[in-house]
């Protein structure tokens, strides 16, 4: 661990490498520990929305005056993100519309950059870095190596004015250790809002029934338990979507972070339904054409499934998805409703996807003049995130307020 964290310790937990145990009780919503971030990056389509150095979310953020891309909370949130945010800034205005990184390449070159401030490090540690990551470019298939070359060729384009870049492989180890030990930071309602690592955080291992979950604040990650553990527990978070059979999520986990799950419920239930091929939806389409696509898939499906099943759930939330995007409530409202029951029953007790479809829903009904069922569908987002985010964050301050105004 980058420092000790009273209650946890490393250990080697067999079969998996390195792993987070507790030394001492926790219960249900307890926070284990809070962890800021070692380096992270706002979203770019989420610019204006947020403040870039603390992740707030303001209406009247102010403008960085150069690019005028990049928005702030306060001269003090500009000066704090001066160091990464001056990576871009020049760069964004030089290429204009050409600026094109990922935000994995963002994410690289703002932990190169950091890398660069810390001194007194053994030269080794210069690349291989955060902790003792795995990285498994070795385990790579065509598509992913290429996909990382196409990085590390932005970061040459886009920020070697700025960065000093190590050599090829360095740069494609460190990439591939992002990818597998990097988190997305998302809203109450899941929606990305930027990408982070957390080095504590990276080493708890997963389970697809997980002992904890990680909420984020502002840029900080928070772990807190979902079950009741006692001294010597693992500390377990999912990394997939748990919706999905055994065999689908086992396919998930070997293809992004190469290893098979043996959590009692992947060894339980060895015998899944039969995998369907989901159509894959063209993200490029306009929205209208997109919701055509989903329509046509559901109804297919829907000859040989029922509402409940996980493929057809998943085709309903991209649904809602554009409808909402569209700006469609009453659509987003019925893909919601047939959504919510069987998500209950398939997600754990304290699942992040159950209490963001309530939140959605809550706040389309409220929208929609139906407070009543509004208020009770974001009272049952708010049981959850209680435990998930704890009683203080935020979020939960807000929709207190939200409810008691209607
Ligand atoms: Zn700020
Ligand atoms: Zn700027
Ligand atoms: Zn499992």
């Amino acid at each position: 661990m980058t420092g000790s964290i009273e209650g946890l310790e490393r250990f080697d937990s067999p079969g998996k490498g390195r792993g987070l145990r507790v030394t001492r009780a926790f219960k249900v919503g307890e926070l284990l520990f809070s962890s800021p971030a070692y380096s992270y990056v706002l979203s770019v389509k989420e610019r204006g929305c947020y403040c870039e150095g603390c992740f707030t979310r303001k209406e009247d953020l102010a403008r960085c005056g150069k690019c005028k891309k990049a928005f702030y909370c306060n001269v003090k949130c500009q000066k704090a993100d001066w160091a990464m945010h001056k990576l871009e800034c020049s760069a964004m205005t030089a290429f204009g519309e050409n600026w094109c990184p990922s935000e994995m390449s963002r994410l690289v070159a703002r932990i190169l950059a950091k890398k660069k401030t810390q001194k007194g490090r053994c030269p080794s540690e210069r690349i291989l870095l955060i902790g003792d990551m795995q990285s498994h470019v070795e385990d790579m298939d065509n598509e992913k190596r290429e996909m990382n070359e196409a990085d590390v060729a932005a970061l040459h384009r886009f920020y070697s004015k700025h960065l000093e870049l190590p050599d090829h492989k360095d740069l494609l180890t460190l990439f591939s250790q992002v990818a597998c030990n990097g988190f997305t930071i998302e809203d109450d309602e899941l929606s990305h809002m930027g990408t982070a690592v957390y080095p504590d955080v990276a080493l708890i291992n997963h389970s697809c029934v997980p002992s904890v979950i990680v909420t984020y604040k502002g840029t900080s990650a928070e772990v807190r338990a979902v079950q009741d553990m006692k001294p010597g527990d693992e500390v377990l978070i999912s990394y997939i979507d748990l919706l999905y059979p055994t065999d689908d999520r086992n396919n998930r986990l070997r293809e992004s972070y190469y290893f098979t799950c043996e959590c009692q419920e992947c060894k339980s239930r060895s015998k899944a339904p039969p995998l369907v091929s989901v159509p894959c939806l063209d993200s490029v389409a306009p929205p209208s054409e997109l919701l055509e696509m989903c329509e046509q898939s559901l109804e297919e499906m829907g000859a040989v499934f029922a509402d409940s099943n996980v493929y057809m759930l998943h085709m309903m939330y991209q649904a809602m998805g554009v409808c909402l995007y569209m700006e469609d409530p009453e659509g987003a409202l019925s893909y919601g409703e047939k959504i919510l029951k069987p998500y209950s029953k398939l997600y754990p007790p304290y699942s992040l996807n159950v209490s963001s479809m309530y939140l959605k829903l809550g706040r389309l009904y409220i929208g929609l003049g139906r407070p009543s069922a509004g208020i009770s569908a974001l009272k049952k987002a708010m049981a959850i995130m209680e435990v998930a985010h704890g009683k203080d964050h935020f979020y939960l301050t807000g929709l207190r307020k939200e409810v008691a105004g209607k």
